[in-house]
């Protein structure tokens, strides 16, 4: 099976849809979501529409839960503040209960899907190196676990170092983010896991990263979160 794995969207529609576009090329069997539909950009209403049509799942992320009140706003810093608040006001009430009824969690088939650490995922810890993901290995069974949250796409071999993808050891991955990339690669960023070659890698896709910075722009929101879509930070 092909699996397609979406994370941190970030209302950005331009990039979602090239992603989906993308995904239509590649034999994709199924499409799941890490979560962080919302927040950041300016199409979250049209992101939560076309993604829930797609995705066999999707679970919670931090943002998403800040919209709907299911975790606290006083944590995220200024900008993200500012568009949590936006983004409450423009959803309407079936993407807002959507958003609402999403687990923290899915396992299935010896895979975990957590968006941001398998330790307390409503904690939204991040990873960021091999010893944290090393640490979080301890505590989830599954073979792989599948991660975003950082924005920045990363393979952890847990049992063993330095060897690359393979059908037999465990893993923590971070899928990456397709709205909002911060390892310098404004290109929009998934993870695709093929079950049967034993195979994992990340693809990376171009889309109109100046129409989504001017959609930002034209909502009032903050400059800095159309400016670094552009440097990938
Ligand atoms: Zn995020």
């Amino acid at each position: 099976m092909r699996l397609a794995i979406l994370s941190d969207i970030h209302s950005n529609l331009d990039a979602l849809t090239a992603v989906l576009e993308d995904i239509d090329t590649r034999g994709v069997d199924e499409v799941v979501c890490l979560g962080d539909i919302v927040g950041y950009g300016a199409e979250p209403r049209e992101c939560v529409a076309l993604l829930r049509e797609r995705v066999s799942f999707a679970v919670l992320g931090n943002h998403d839960a800040a919209v709907v009140d299911r975790t606290e706003r006083e944590f995220f810093n200024a900008h993200a503040r500012t568009a949590i608040h936006w983004t409450a006001q423009r959803l309407d009430e079936h993407s807002r209960a959507w958003l609402a009824s999403l687990p923290y969690r899915v396992s299935r088939d010896g895979l975990l899907f957590v968006h941001s650490a398998p330790r307390n995922p409503e904690g939204w810890e991040y990873i960021f190196g091999g010893f944290e993901a090393r640490r979080h290995g301890k505590y989830f069974y599954e073979r792989v676990c599948f991660v975003g949250h950082t924005h920045v796409p990363a393979v952890f071999a847990l049992d063993h170092d330095g060897v690359a993808y393979d059908a037999t050891h465990r893993f923590l991955i971070n899928v990456g983010s397709v709205g909002q990339p911060r390892d310098e690669d404004p290109r929009a960023c998934y993870g695709l896991l093929d079950t049967v070659a034993g195979s994992f890698e990340h693809l990376r896709v171009e889309y109109d990263v100046s129409s989504a910075m001017r959609k930002i722009l034209a909502e009032g929101l903050p400059r800095r979160l159309a400016e670094r879509l552009a440097a990938g930070t």
